[in-house]
C-alpha cells in the first residue's frame, strides 16, 4: 500500500448519507473524498430498480433539508416518489453542488487496517488501489447486502433469476412470462402488486405473511408543491419532534380510555391516511401492550378479509405468528387485490416448502412450478452486513466482524471502541434504521461533521469511544428494544434473516435504537454540548 493516495477524510458510500456527508466536508474546505463500490452514485436508489420500488416516507420528508435553494428547485411529482425519480433527485443534488468530482466510483473497499504508529487508516480496494486517511466515515447503508436463499439447484435454473437488489438496468420483459416471486416483505409486496397485471402467471412463494396497509399515494401538482415549499420549515420541525421522524403526529389519547367504536373510527381514518400514519398516529399501546396489539391486529386482519375474495387465500395472507407493527410494516398499493386475479397464485411454503430449484423452475413438496423468471425478494443481511463484508482491523488487529459476531456494540451508533478515528453515519444502534431514514442521516451527518470540526480544531489526531460509554449506550439500546412487543420478532428490525448464517432462529440482535428520534437526537446533542465525555482524545 506504499503507493496509496492520502486524504484527511475518506467517506465510504455515495448513497443518501455519503452525498450529504461529502457536501458538508467540502464546504468546510476539508480534504475529503467518497469511495463508492458501484459505478455511480445513489446507493439504495441506484441498486433497487425492481418494478414498484418507491419511497414509503413522504417524498418531501425524504429530500435533504439543508439547502433552501434545493428545496425551492425540486418538484416532487408524487407523495411517495418512485425509484427512477429518486435516483434523478440524488443526481440533481450531486450535480447542483458539484460533488461528483469528490467521488471515486468502482472503488469497493475490501480491507481497512488501523495504523497506531501513524494514526491513520489504510484502505485496500478490490480494484487493487489503496488509500490512507486520518479519518474514515462510513455511509454504508443498512440494507445494502442482499441475502439470497440457500436452495439447492439455484444455479441450475435456466431462466432469469435475480435478487430484487440486482434487478437489471435494462428492461426485463414480463408480458407473457411465468414469474415466481419468493418473499413477501416490503419489497415482495411492491413487486407483486406492480407486475400482477403484466405477467402471464404470477406464483407468490410465501413463507410467512406480513401485515401490510395502504400507501395511499397520489400525485403532487405544481400548486400543491408550492404549498409544500412554503411549509418546509414546519414539515421538518414536525419530523424532528415525532418518534418515527415522520409528519404524522402521535395520538395523545390512551388506548384503554377510548371506547372500542371510537378506536375503530380512528383506525378507519388512519387506514385511509397516506404513509405510516397507521403506525405513527396510532395508540402507542399497540407497540407495548399485547391485548391492545391483538385488537389492532384483528382490525387489520378484517381489512384483509374484506379485500381478498377467496377466504382461504385471505387467511393465508394474515400473519398468525406476530402482531401488527411488530416487524417492519410494508405499505402497499392494490397488493391484496392482486390475489383476486386469476393469474396470481399464492403458494404457502409453510404447508408446501420449497425443496429445490430445478432447470425449469421451483420444486415444492406439492410439485413443480415451471417459470421463466424467478424474483428473489428475500431481504438483506441488514444493518451490519456491509461492515461484515469489509475486513476491518482496529487496535491490536481487533476484527470488527469478530467484535460484532453476536450483534453490534457501538457508542451512540456513531463509533465503536477499538476502532479509532472511525465514524458511522447510519450506523448500527442509531435511529437510521428505526425512523425516517433521511431525517436520521441528516442529523447523523451534522453530528459527525461538528465532531470532526472539534477534533480538527483542537488539533487532535486520534479519538476513540470509551468502553464504559459504549456499554452504557448498549444498555439503553437493549432496554428500549425490550420494552416493545417486537423485541423478539423475526424480521430485520431485530437483525433476523435466516439466509444469513448466525442471524436465523434464536438469534436476537440489537441493531437499532428504538427510543425514538427526538430522544436520540437530544442524547447526541447533549454529548456534543458536554464536549464528548464518552470519547478519549489524543
Ligand atoms: P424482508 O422484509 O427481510 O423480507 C424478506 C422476505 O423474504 C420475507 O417474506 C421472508 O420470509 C422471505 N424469505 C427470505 N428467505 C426466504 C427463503 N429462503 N424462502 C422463502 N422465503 C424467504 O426484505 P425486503 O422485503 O427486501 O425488505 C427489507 C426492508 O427494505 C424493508 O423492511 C424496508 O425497510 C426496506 N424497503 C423499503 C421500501 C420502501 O417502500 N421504501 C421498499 C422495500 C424495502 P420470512 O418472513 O418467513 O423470513
Amino acid at each position: 500500500m506504499s503507493a496509496a493516495k492520502h486524504h484527511e477524510i475518506v467517506v465510504l458510500g455515495a448513497g443518501v448519507s455519503g452525498i450529504y456527508q461529502i457536501k458538508r466536508l467540502v464546504d468546510l474546505g476539508l480534504d475529503a473524498i467518497v469511495l463508492e463500490a458501484d459505478e455511480d452514485l445513489g446507493g439504495t436508489w441506484y441498486r433497487n430498480r425492481y418494478p414498484g420500488c418507491r419511497f414509503d416516507s413522504e417524498s418531501y420528508t425524504y429530500g435533504y433539508s439543508f439547502s433552501k435553494e434545493l428545496l425551492d428547485e425540486w418538484h416532487w411529482k408524487e407523495r411517495f416518489s418512485a425509484q427512477p425519480e429518486n435516483l434523478r433527485y440524488l443526481n440533481f443534488v450531486a450535480d447542483k453542488f458539484d460533488l461528483r468530482r469528490h467521488m471515486r466510483f468502482d472503488s469497493r473497499v475490501e480491507r481497512m487496517r488501523w495504523d497506531e504508529d501513524r494514526r491513520i487508516w489504510h484502505l485496500g480496494l478490490a480494484n487493487g488501489g489503496g488509500y490512507t486517511a486520518r479519518f474514515v466515515i462510513t455511509g454504508l447503508g443498512v440494507l445494502s447486502i442482499p441475502a439470497v436463499p440457500r436452495y439447492e439447484g439455484l444455479s441450475e435454473f435456466e431462466g432469469d433469476a435475480f435478487h430484487t437488489y440486482h434487478w437489471p438496468k435494462q428492461p426485463v420483459p414480463l408480458a407473457g412470462r411465468r414469474v415466481g416471486v419468493i418473499g413477501t416483505g416490503a419489497t415482495g409486496i411492491q413487486v407483486i402488486a406492480e407486475i400482477a397485471d403484466e405477467v402471464e402467471e404470477l406464483f407468490v412463494f410465501q413463507r410467512r405473511p406480513n401485515w401490510s396497509t395502504p400507501l395511499n399515494n397520489s400525485t403532487i401538482s405544481a400548486e400543491e408543491m408550492a404549498g409544500i415549499r412554503a411549509r418546509y420549515d414546519e414539515i421538518f420541525a414536525k419530523c424532528a419532534r415525532t418518534h418515527g421522524g415522520f409528519v404524522h403526529l402521535a395520538e395523545q389519547r390512551r388506548f384503554w380510555d377510548v371506547p372500542p367504536e371510537e378506536r375503530k373510527a380512528h383506525w378507519d381514518r388512519l387506514y385511509d391516511t397516506p404513509g405510516f400514519a397507521i403506525m405513527a398516529s396510532n395508540f402507542p399501546e399497540i407497540f407495548y401492550d399485547r391485548e391492545a396489539n391483538r385488537e389492532m391486529s384483528e382490525y387489520i386482519a378484517n381489512r384483509i378479509r374484506e379485500r381478498v375474495n377467496d377466504p382461504v387465500t385471505a387467511e393465508k395472507l394474515i400473519p398468525k405468528d406476530h402482531g401488527f407493527a411488530t416487524q417492519r410494516l410494508p405499505l402497499e398499493t392494490n397488493y391484496y387485490e392482486a390475489y383476486n386475479r386469476d393469474n396470481v397464485h399464492l403458494i404457502d411454503l409453510s404447508e408446501t416448502p420449497i425443496e429445490r430449484f430445478t432447470r425449469t423452475g421451483i420444486r415444492t413438496s406439492a410439485g413443480d412450478f415451471d417459470l421463466d423468471l424467478i424474483v428473489m425478494a428475500t431481504g438483506f443481511d441488514a444493518v451490519t452486513g456491509a461492515w461484515d463484508r469489509i475486513d476491518i482491523r482496529g487496535c491490536h488487529d481487533l476484527e470488527l466482524r469478530e467484535k460484532w459476531r453476536d450483534g453490534p456494540n457501538t457508542y451512540l451508533g456513531l463509533m465503536t471502541c477499538g476502532f479509532p478515528n472511525l465514524l458511522m453515519v447510519a450506523g448500527p444502534q442509531s435511529v437510521s434504521g428505526s425512523t425516517n431514514f433521511p431525517r436520521a442521516i441528516e442529523s447523523g451527518v451534522d453530528w459527525v461533521t461538528t465532531f470532526l470540526e472539534h477534533v480538527i480544531g483542537e488539533r487532535r489526531t486520534r479519538f476513540e469511544a470509551k468502553p464504559e460509554a459504549e456499554k452504557e449506550w448498549n444498555d439503553e439500546v437493549v432496554e428500549a428494544q425490550n420494552r416493545m412487543l417486537m423485541r423478539r420478532s423475526r424480521g430485520w428490525f431485530t437483525g433476523y434473516n435466516a439466509n444469513v448464517e448466525g442471524h436465523g432462529e434464536g438469534a436476537v440482535r440489537y441493531v437499532a435504537y428504538w427510543g425514538g428520534a427526538p430522544r436520540y437526537h437530544q442524547r447526541i446533542d447533549r454529548v456534543s454540548k458536554q464536549g464528548y465525555p464518552g470519547v478519549d482524545f489524543a
